[in-house]
């Protein structure tokens, strides 16, 4: 089937176009620099932005993929888990699109959405199940076990604080570097010495690993990098930031990759898929490809453009569901900003 995606959970407008497991078109537009003064995203101006972008992304995916509307076999939207009103523009444009072409409308899951980015790679390898995910952005941090992209999606474990993306953001901005952090921080760790200074493994100590084997928490490493620094100002003392930047950067990637390799391990699962804005880090990368490749773990990580919120996931998650015969959502949903991960459809 050929299906539009649509995807404004967050700061990216995401139109993509799929012919089932076939990227035809991903046209992102993202409000990003209009919350970089805010230090990270302004809900009201994601939800703005989304209603301007909206229109102009289908063209140009449409364009893109050298189809007409009136060829689109079903409408797909995120309904959530992201921002309430963000996701409201998304999904009543998806429903006045629908409605305007009397096609079904499949309403999705983000997180889920991040897992079915994989069907689109080009080298036509299709996914193999069960795997273990690592979904890491600005709002998640989510270990998930997918028996059945369509069907049986299991919650691991997630932060129980700030997300690893927004550890970054937070950090860079103590370090007096602009938003957003996670680029800026992998910039400055560059040459910085990553044993120098050890900050805390979040939820990583034997007493933690009880109740909180799959979680993840980051506000502690947060707070002791502040700390930190606060020391070296107040003694007067220089802060070396590419010694701070590596070894906070170093913390992150250690903690993510050693929880998503022991759930691989534990359950005897052999693959492991990341998601999310954070895979854009090198350390984090290099980290995972080491311990997977030690461990014989299959890795993979969809092109980067794939990795960050976009629609062509979510049109990919709608043509998942129409080949697995599902239902389509009908029109009466609501957006939902806490879609749990076990609604794959809304
Ligand atoms: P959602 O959580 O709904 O998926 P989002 O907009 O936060 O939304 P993304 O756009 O996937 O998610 O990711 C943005 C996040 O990724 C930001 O927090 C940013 O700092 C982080 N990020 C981007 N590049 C890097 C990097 N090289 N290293 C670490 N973090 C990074
Ligand atoms: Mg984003
Ligand atoms: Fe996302």
């Amino acid at each position: 089937p050929l299906v539009l995606g649509i995807e404004t959970s967050c700061d990216e407008t995401g139109i993509g176009i799929v012919r089932g497991s076939t990227l035809l078109a991903n046209v992102i537009s993202s409000s990003m620099e209009e919350h970089a003064r805010f230090g990270g995203v302004v809900p009201e101006i994601a939800a703005r932005a989304h209603l301007e972008a909206l229109g102009p992304a289908i063209t140009a995916a449409l364009a893109e993929a050298g189809v007409g509307l009136d060829e689109i076999d079903a409408v797909a939207v995120t309904s959530g888990p992201g921002l309430a009103g963000a996701l409201m523009v998304g999904v009543g444009a998806a429903k006045a699109l629908a409605v305007a072409l009397d096609r079904p409308l499949y309403a999705v899951n983000h997180l889920v959405g991040h897992v079915g980015a994989d069907v689109l790679r080009d080298d036509g390898t299709a996914i193999e199940l069960p795997t273990v995910a690592l979904l890491v952005s600005g709002g998640h941090t989510s270990l998930l076990l997918v028996r059945d992209l369509v069907s049986d999606v299991e919650l691991l474990g997630e932060t129980i604080d700030d997300a690893a993306g927004e550890a970054f953001d937070k950090v860079a901005r103590l370090l007096g570097l602009p938003y957003p952090g996670g680029p800026q921080i992998d910039r400055a760790a560059v040459g910085g010495d990553p044993r120098s200074i050890r900050f805390p493994r979040g939820l990583s100590q034997a007493k933690d690993l009880e109740r909180h084997r799959y979680d993840f928490s980051f506000s502690g490493l947060k707070t002791s990098v502040a700390r930190w620094v606060e020391q070296k100002r107040d003694a007067g003392e220089a802060v070396p930031l590419a010694d701070v930047a590596a070894s906070f950067r170093e913390s992150v990637a250690d903690v993510l990759v050693a929880k998503a390799v022991a759930a691989c391990l534990d359950l005897g699962v052999p693959r492991l898929l990341l998601g999310g804005g954070v895979v854009a880090n090198a350390r984090v990368r290099e980290l995972a490809a080491e311990r997977c490749a030690e461990a014989g773990i299959e890795l993979r990580i969809p092109p980067l453009a794939l990795c960050t919120d976009n629609g062509a996931m979510i049109a990919a998650l709608g043509a998942q569901l129409i080949m697995a015969g599902h239902a389509p959502s009908g029109l009466g949903f609501s957006a939902d900003s806490t879609l749990p991960v076990t609604s794959i459809q809304a």
